[in-house]
């Protein structure tokens, strides 16, 4: 047993091209247009360390930053490549507040805690920001998102959500478009109105997992790749982690699995959080001229099953909105892309799809993020339901704050009623498809 020391990513150029990640499908337009991933080793030994991080998307990378610049040894595994889970795949939304609106936590927390979510989730944006500074990274930030009601009856709760954001909440970033100036912010007028958030945008995100994992390492974390953890247990006091070529043991441990538990680590994952598949496609640039989003804002819908799109700093657009929600890659993604894309925009009806692919969106029964302490010493966060680009990057670094003493505001999150998903060990998987094609088909009437 060693003490895990510093190791250095392979500095040659890795032509990206043919990857294709070991656990979420399709090449992404993000591997293709990140720049330089560095490829970090596999453990191959038994070491030891004051913290050990399992998952190395947004949170895992994250809270290995603010430990390791902080002096806490901390050893990161990864069982693929950093980012080929959620992080570096996503929509690139950073939305405003949580994932459950604020009419929603109003109705269930009352007002202060409500409103210290939403200013959780503002921090969480500067938070992004700051720390791409920092540490020198691009975020390809482009400003705006859009939430277009598609259907006419919903605008009233987003005229009310618009109000009550302005004058109760301080959030004076976000306006109500009518049908028509939202029509000419979409270049498309399949929509009813809705809000307009200029307080926030859309990110690059594999950029974002890139500078996250260089950063780390630079202030001394050891990072490993295709180390999947197999086992994690208590012993003497201490976490013991092994993998198929190393272990590591700690004193502390973050579960940062999200929609990827395969392992099994702890009972407590598989009945609070859930994956569905969800994949996006990247179009051909559409020319600089292009009617599609003019202003380059960031859209998602008011669909169950979200349509979320974005036109990217190239003009490409990125549209995501097929669901999944077995274990199976469905054969039809692209097919089912270009039919949402033309519903909304009929010109693209014959655009070229340069890129398709997917991964797993980690949910939980509330649509909050699932917080806490497993075992002694054993953390979890996880089930971001769709709201990690910025979240699951701030909690990362809220659970290191706790870690370091530095501050308690993870509590939030880690009081948050997370139910387990019903249906039991047998019953919860069918269950869950169940109630979610019967919510997809809501969307349709
Ligand atoms: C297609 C898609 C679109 C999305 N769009 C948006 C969006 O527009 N806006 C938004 O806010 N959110 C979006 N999300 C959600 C967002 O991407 C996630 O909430 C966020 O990335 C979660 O980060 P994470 O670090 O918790 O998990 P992940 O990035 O999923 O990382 C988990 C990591 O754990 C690793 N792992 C799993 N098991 C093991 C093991 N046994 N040992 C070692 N490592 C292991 C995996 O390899 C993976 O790298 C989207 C997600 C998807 C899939």
């Amino acid at each position: 047993m060693s003490n895990a020391r510093a190791n250095t990513p392979k500095a040659e150029p890795v032509s990206e091209e043919t990857y294709q990640s070991p656990i979420s499908p399709g090449v992404s337009w993000y591997e293709n247009s990140c720049g330089d991933r560095p490829r970090y080793p596999a453990i191959d030994d038994n070491v030891s360390c004051d913290v050990v991080i399992i998952g190395g998307g947004f949170c895992g990378l994250s809270a290995a930053l603010e430990l390791a610049k902080n002096g806490t040894n901390v050893v990161v595994l990864d069982g693929a490549r950093f980012g080929d889970g959620a992080s570096g795949r996503n929509g690139g939304q950073m939305g405003s507040g949580q994932r459950a609106g604020v009419l929603e936590l109003e109705a269930d927390l009352g007002f202060d805690r409500a409103k210290a979510l939403w200013d959780m989730a503002e921090d969480a944006k500067r938070s992004l920001h700051e720390t791409a500074a920092e540490h020198g990274y691009e975020t390809d930030y482009l400003p705006g998102q859009l939430t277009p009601m598609h259907r006419k009856r919903y605008e009233a709760e987003a005229r009310e959500e618009v109000e009550v954001l302005n004058e109760r909440f301080g959030y004076s970033d976000i306006d109500y478009l009518d049908r028509d100036a939202m029509a000419s912010a979409l270049g498309s007028n399949h929509y009813f109105g809705g809000t307009r958030d200029s307080g926030t945008g859309h990110v690059h995100p594999m950029k974002i997992v890139i500078g996250l994992a260089r950063a780390a390492a630079k202030c001394g974390a050891v990072l490993y790749e295709n180390s999947a953890a197999t086992k994690v247990a208590l012993e003497s006091g201490r976490i013991v982690v092994k993998t198929a070529t190393g272990s590591v043991v700690a004193d502390k441990c973050l579960l940062a699995v999200n929609g990827y538990h395969a392992a099994k680590l702890h009972p407590a994952l598989d009945s609070h959080v859930m994956p569905i598949q969800s994949f996006i496609g990247a179009t051909a640039p559409l020319g600089h001229n292009s009617p599609v989003l003019p202003g380059k804002e960031a859209v998602d819908d008011s669909r169950f099953v979200v349509r979320y799109f974005r036109r990217t700093a190239d003009d490409r657009l990125l549209f995501g909105g097929r669901e999944a929600y077995g274990k199976a890659t469905p054969g039809d993604i692209e097919r089912a892309i270009r039919r949402q894309i033309t519903e909304i925009y009929p010109d693209l009806a014959d655009v070229e799809l340069t890129h398709a692919w997917g991964g797993n969106v980690a949910i939980t029964m509330p649509r909050m993020p699932y917080v806490r302490e497993l075992e002694p010493g054993l953390w979890t966060a996880g089930g971001f339901s769709g709201h990690g680009v910025m979240m699951a990057q701030y909690t990362g670094r809220l659970i290191a704050e706790q870690w370091l003493g530095n501050s308690d505001t993870i509590k939030l999150l880690q009081d948050l009623k997370v139910p387990t998903f019903p249906g039991g060990l047998a019953f919860r998987n069918p269950l869950k498809v169940l109630a979610l094609t019967w919510y997809a088909m809501l969307d349709r009437i």
